[in-house]
């Protein structure tokens, strides 16, 4: 069997790659960082068709991004999730 090149790669390395692949890659970054109260709807249909929209939303997770969109969804959005996966954590351990 032979080995791809992301076979190689380390975690981090892939970390970095994911953003070459970017349906964003050119475009203007003021609108996933919207003012605040204004439309995210753009820069979320932007994001609907990028085939690297989990590892960007995994890595804004991760990272405590607490600004813009990343991976389709708000600041809102994302802390919704990292509440719900706090929950999920607290309930293994408790359980
Ligand atoms: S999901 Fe959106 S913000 Fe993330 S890389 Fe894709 S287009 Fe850019």
């Amino acid at each position: 069997m032979t080995q791809s090149y992301d076979d190689m790669l380390q975690p981090a390395e892939l970390e970095e790659n994911w953003q070459d692949d970017a349906n964003c890659l050119g475009v203007d970054p003021d609108l996933f960082f919207p003012e605040r109260g204004a439309s995210t709807r753009e820069a979320k249909e932007v994001c609907r068709g990028c085939v690297v929209r989990e590892q960007c939303l995994e890595f804004a997770l991760q990272n405590g991004e607490k600004f813009g969109i990343w991976g389709g969804l708000s600041e809102r959005e994302r802390r919704r999730i990292r509440r719900q996966r706090a929950q999920a954590a607290r309930s293994i351990i408790g359980a």
